[in-house]
């Protein structure tokens, strides 16, 4: 037996259950992000090998010392909280910032990114539980902040992401999507909407979704706990 064969099996499954979901929804197209913390960079090529290659960061310092490790042909999309002064570590080589939670930070990306002679494309981090616990833009305050995001340099919009409450997913699924049309109805080159994780991706989808971030469906369950990351 390979050694990756727990993954080859997931891969199956969840391609098929992602593509079950996504004819329902008639969605045109659902991207599987594999979700990277804690996962040895063996396991992870493996994944990119089989086609798995939008891979999800969450710690920078982690991040740093796997990247140079991992298959040239993976894309790499931030995900987790980003402070200010890490961003120059990872402007370079991420094709996307899926966590912005602030203006401030949009401001500090878009600095960055125009210093770097590049323009980063984000996804805006929506708390639409409004949980204390977690970062994010509260839903009501985040058409007056795109606004300003919108108007950066530096940095395209492309979109929304979300961590809905535990085991509630399918009522906030349902918010963000009216969130992501809502927005999509004010600014032009709106296309990702970023939600849905091992638990509950089938809904996420259900409810429009075309980004969805996988971990320890693909990889197995993660010794250490995950709550801190995100
Ligand atoms: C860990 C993590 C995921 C994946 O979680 P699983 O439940 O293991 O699929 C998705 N998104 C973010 C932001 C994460 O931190």
């Amino acid at each position: 037996m390979n050694e990756f064969e727990d993954i080859a099996e997931n891969i199956k499954r969840i391609r098929d259950t992602v593509e079950n979901a996504r004819q329902r929804a008639g969605t045109q197209s659902v991207s599987i992000m594999a979700v990277t913390k804690t996962v040895p960079p063996e396991r992870v090529n493996f994944a990119v090998s089989q086609g798995f290659d939008l891979l999800g960061e969450n710690r920078v310092q982690e991040y740093l010392g796997k990247k140079d490790l991992y298959d040239g042909s993976a894309r790499i999309h931030f995900i987790g909280h980003l402070q200010s002064n890490k961003i120059k570590y990872i402007i370079d080589s991420v094709e996307m910032i899926q966590s912005i939670d602030s203006v401030h930070l949009a401001r500090e990306v878009s600095r960055a990114a125009i210093a770097a002679g590049r323009t980063m494309d984000i996804l805006c981090e929506i708390n639409i539980g409004e949980e204390p616990s977690k970062t994010g833009f509260s839903p009501s305050e985040f058409p007056d902040a795109a606004a300003e995001i919108a108007s950066l340099e530096g940095v395209r919009l492309k979109g929304l992401m979300a961590i809905p409450p535990v085991n509630e997913g399918k009522r906030y699924f349902e918010k963000m999507r009216e969130l992501y049309d809502d927005m999509r109805s004010r600014y032009t080159g709106l296309e990702v909407l970023s939600m849905g994780m091992s638990s509950d991706y089938p809904d996420a989808i259900a409810c429009g979704a075309n980004l969805v971030r996988i971990g320890s469906a693909l990889f197995g369950a993660r010794l250490n706990n995950t709550v801190t990351s995100i």
